[in-house]
């Protein structure tokens, strides 16, 4: 069986994107549209492999998802990679304190989000 992303996007089009992106290469993909409900997502649900995840969202942005994501014992190692329109080093150190595995700039190359999930799983 392939593996499973978790994308979190409050852009349906690009959640669409990435979902298109990634079942194309044999991905199971799940969607969320904040961190809110990516959460329900990873207590509720089977376990995924990745997790992809905007910044910029309402009622929970990526950061504080990645933070969260953390204290969860099944999810302390699962790689996050952060897909956003930002591109501030600061921010960017945000998220790898947060501890985020990875930072992708929008908008993204299918072929290169697929190397780097391929990367983070392999
Ligand atoms: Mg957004």
């Amino acid at each position: 069986m392939g593996k499973s992303v978790l994308a979190v996007d409050d852009s349906k089009t690009m959640r669409d994107m990435v979902s298109f992106t990634l079942r194309g290469a044999g991905y199971s993909v799940v969607e969320a549209e904040n961190g809110v409900a990516a959460l329900k997502v990873l207590q509720g649900g089977p376990k995924v492999d990745v997790i992809i995840t905007d910044v910029n969202m309402p009622e929970m942005d990526g950061i504080t998802l990645v933070k969260r994501i953390r204290g969860l014992p099944q999810y302390s190692g699962t790689p996050v990679l952060i897909l956003t329109t930002e591109s501030d080093q600061s921010k960017k150190d945000e998220g790898r304190n947060a501890g985020a595995t990875g930072w992708i700039v929008k908008p993204f190359s299918p072929e290169k989000l697929l190397q780097i999930v391929a990367k983070v799983s392999p």
